[in-house]
């Protein structure tokens, strides 16, 4: 089998702007897919998927750039071979610096690998070991009266989490929130929180105090995520579970962290960290320190797939990430990134709050080709 041709197709956002706070700075944030087909001479095209949180679309072009930059290297290969493939693409991508680019390849390359072989990517892994639940990622800015409805919302639906996104004001107020809310959640649900690297160490050390005493499920990317020193000293001096790797690349970062004792969570991306390839290698590592796989899997829906496959096969992990991106929806378990994938209802949040790979071979993911001209940018 050869390739013939890679494809990068940049779609419109189909989410609204979020506006998010870190520290001084703010951010306006979406969901903004870069698809990648990867053609063969056998009929068989493989699906990836990167994207970035630029609504304007400007660095979406960035990623379209590499993923045709790594396209010389893939055309008349076999796609097969994906970790030969995978190295040889790093090696440029060390110093192109396109890991989203390389992230998507090698997704849709598994992709491939898994329809040739009629199997789901996660048989081709070695197989499903947990059960998997999802946890709510919930982006909206609230009054914690406000955050403990939704969460009441998310617990019905089976939810036993969810994280809110913190350090858009100051340590005082975090610290407030997190009393408040987690006083006040529903039986069965933990709270976690993200800042997104805002805080420096002192700041980062009274918000895991508190969030210590609340038993919180995690403290997100509390510092810096290149002090990894700093990250063990917090995850020495707290009880609360540090957890980060979602701004890492490609895998063996992870050996550094897990040296340092810097996480007890880590939490690759794998339309950053180099794909499934990448995801699954840092699953292996964390699997051997016995600390928890948790990805960061805020994103669409392909890459949403290849994150499943990874998680169900990895004995360090039972728990994913679920954006609920819109808070007025009727049902919270509904993917609503991707309106482009015809099989959408293949990735969901079932009652109970477990969520299953799809079955279909590869990646178990089918393009709507109607909505993607529509959304074609
Ligand atoms: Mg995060």
């Amino acid at each position: 089998m050869e390739i013939t041709n890679v494809e990068p197709i940049r779609l419109e956002r189909a989410l609204d702007t979020i506006t998010r706070r870190g520290g001084t700075s703010e951010q306006n944030i979406t969901v903004t897919p870069v698809v990648v087909k990867v053609h063969t001479d056998e009929g068989i095209t493989g699906l990836g998927e990167s994207f970035v949180f630029d609504p304007t679309g400007e660095e979406a072009k960035f990623l379209e750039h590499g993923i045709n930059a790594l396209s010389k290297k893939l055309v008349g290969r076999d796609p097969r071979e994906v970790t030969r493939l995978w190295h040889e693409m790093y090696v440029e991508v060390k110093r192109s610096g396109a890991y989203r680019a390389l992230s998507a390849v090698d997704e849709a390359l598994w992709d491939i690998k898994g329809k040739n072989a009629g199997q789901p990517v996660y048989e081709l892994l070695g197989g499903q070991v947990n059960e998997i639940k999802a946890y709510a990622t919930f982006p909206h800015f609230k009054e914690s009266e406000r955050l403990v409805e939704d969460a009441v919302w998310l617990s019905e639906k089976g939810f036993e989490a969810i994280k809110i996104v913190g350090a858009s004001v100051g340590v005082k107020h975090d610290q407030e929130r997190i009393e408040t809310i987690s006083e006040d959640l529903p039986e069965g649900m933990d709270l976690a929180i993200d800042v997104n690297t805002s805080y420096n160490t002192a700041e980062a050390l009274a918000v895991a105090e508190t969030a210590s005493e609340h038993d919180l499920a995690w403290f997100e990317e509390p510092i810096s995520h290149l002090d990894v020193q700093g990250m063990a000293e917090l995850n020495e001096r707290v009880s609360v579970p540090i957890a980060a790797y979602q701004t890492q690349t490609p895998h063996y970062p992870a050996i550094e962290h897990l040296r340092a004792d810097a996480l007890e969570i880590y939490q690759p991306t794998l339309d950053l960290v180099g794909g499934i390839t990448s995801a699954n290698r840092v699953a292996t590592f964390v699997e051997a320190f016995d600390k928890q796989l948790v990805p960061h899997t805020f994103g669409p829906l392909i890459n949403y797939a290849a994150s499943l496959h990874v998680v169900a096969a990895s004995p360090a992990c039972s728990l994913i990430e679920f954006a609920v991106f819109d808070d007025e929806i009727d049902d919270p378990g509904e993917f609503i990134a991707s309106p482009y994938v015809k099989n959408q209802e293949a990735v969901y949040v079932q009652d109970g709050g477990t969520i299953s790979p799809p079955e279909g071979p590869g990646l178990g993911i089918e393009l709507d080709e109607d909505k993607v001209e529509e959304y074609r940018v």
